[in-house]
């Protein structure tokens, strides 16, 4: 008996058409031509259904699960299941949690919560290796698929040495672009607007070009805010990706949001706004991450001089692309690309963002004619608040599949579903 199968309208690099999707063990073993005598444990048919699509499984290149000493913020085990609520099937988690991902053994420790704990598949980002002689060792590990480079660290004493690490194990560098120079903390929200202007993050890239640029290293700018940094970063040969809230926001709401709108890089001005939402619908971007960064919900219903920055998105970016797909101002192509084969292609990986044989039966099930209406209280995340609070997406998450099992589905999670490393099923 087959695991799970799938008949419905499916898309990938083949284009939009109508399949039967057969998973066993995991992996995708069959996609053939719709046929629908063919039943599994799980069997989940949509082939009546025009505005129901099948997605190679979503992958969120960036996101915060917190968990250690900040569990009362977010952990592995609620932040992956509002990923898969969200219809994310990957989480990319990022490093700077207490205690900061920068040795052998905190990575060791998080790999055993996220063996444990993880709902959909996985990887992390290692920070700067604090030790130099353990660079080589935890880039070979399979769960860390890159470095992230925060700004103190554009001088770190390790940089060149990890450089060439990555350069060897074909691993990637994802880059927080800021000049760390050119800002200043600020003390209210609007003031973020100038002294963390938008041209700190130009230099940052420019900066970091002349640095990486002869090191023949994958790099990756994550979360550009304005148009001038993709541009310098598509000079130097980087890849980049935005986040929902950079397209959907500029400093007017940050006057009406106040803490929620704190994040940095900051929310820019309309300008720099209306110009990314404009590169982002027509496809110049290569892919959309949330930057899912969950805070208590005290620390965020704070004062803005010291209320913790951080967006927690995890849950909308797949509802708010589809939304963009459904009133016809993105295409679905593009959709397809930002989500699930750009950032596979972007991290090396064979088989995820591809409906193929023994690729990872991964699958994120869209109707184009549901509605997702916001609701923090009734997120599986820690967090009981969201700027996106009472939006309204035109586009819903039907099912979220991961290795062939529903961990959710008509709006129900199965909290037993456990998703596994990227890097070990890649080189299985
Ligand atoms: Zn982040």
């Amino acid at each position: 008996m087959h695991d799970l199968v799938y008949h419905g309208q499916i898309y990938d690099v083949n284009g939009l058409r109508k399949a039967t999707i057969i998973i066993e063990a995991g992996k995708i073993v069959k996609v053939k031509q719709p046929d629908t005598s063919v039943k599994g444990e799980v069997t989940i048919n949509y082939l009546e259904n025009p505005n129901v699509i099948a997605f190679p499984g979503f992958i969120d290149m960036h996101v915060h699960l917190r968990d250690f000493k900040q569990s009362y913020k977010e952990t592995i085990d609620t932040g992956t299941l509002a990923a898969a609520k969200g219809g994310i099937t990957v989480v990319g988690d990022m490093p700077n949690t207490i205690p900061r991902l920068d040795t052998l053994n905190t990575i060791e420790e998080r790999k055993e919560i996220y063996e444990e704990k993880s709902h959909v598949d996985y990887y992390v980002y290692s920070a700067i290796p604090r030790n130099r002689e353990e660079i080589d060792t935890i880039l070979s590990l399979e769960l860390v698929m890159g470095i992230k480079l925060y700004p103190p660290d554009y001088s770190h004493p390790n940089l060149l040495a990890s450089l060439k690490s990555l350069k060897k194990k074909g691993k990637i560098l994802v880059v927080h672009p800021e000049e760390k120079t050119m800002y200043k903390e600020a003390l209210d929200l609007v003031e973020t607007l100038y002294v963390r202007p938008v041209n700190a993050e130009h230099w940052a890239v420019i900066h970091l070009g002349d640095i990486i640029g002869s090191n023949n290293v994958k790099v990756h700018i994550t979360h550009v805010t304005s148009p001038e940094s993709l541009f310098l970063s598509r000079r130097y040969g980087f890849t980049v990706d935005t986040c929902p809230h950079y397209v959907l926001f500029d400093i007017e709401h940050v006057f009406l949001k106040g803490c929620l709108a704190k994040v940095y890089p900051p929310i820019r001005s309309m300008q720099d706004r209306i110009r990314l939402w404009s590169l982002l619908r027509n496809g110049y971007i290569d892919a959309v991450s949330s930057d899912h960064a969950p805070h208590g919900n005290a620390e965020k219903y704070c004062c803005p001089s010291t209320c913790p920055a951080g967006i927690n998105g995890v849950e909308i970016t797949a509802p708010f692309l589809g939304h963009l797909v459904g009133l016809g101002e993105m295409r679905i192509r593009e959709m397809y690309r930002y989500l699930a084969y750009n950032p596979a292609r972007i991290l090396g990986l064979n088989k995820y963002g591809v409906f193929c044989r023994y690729c990872r039966g991964n699958m994120t099930v869209i109707d184009f004619s549901g509605k997702t209406v916001v609701d923090p209280k009734a997120s599986p995340s820690k967090t009981n608040y969201s700027i996106y609070e009472g939006f309204v997406f035109f586009s819903k998450i039907l099912a979220t599949i991961v290795g062939g099992q529903p961990v959710y589905h008509n709006d129900r999670l199965e909290p037993m579903v456990r998703g596994v490393s990227v890097g070990e099923f890649e080189n299985k």
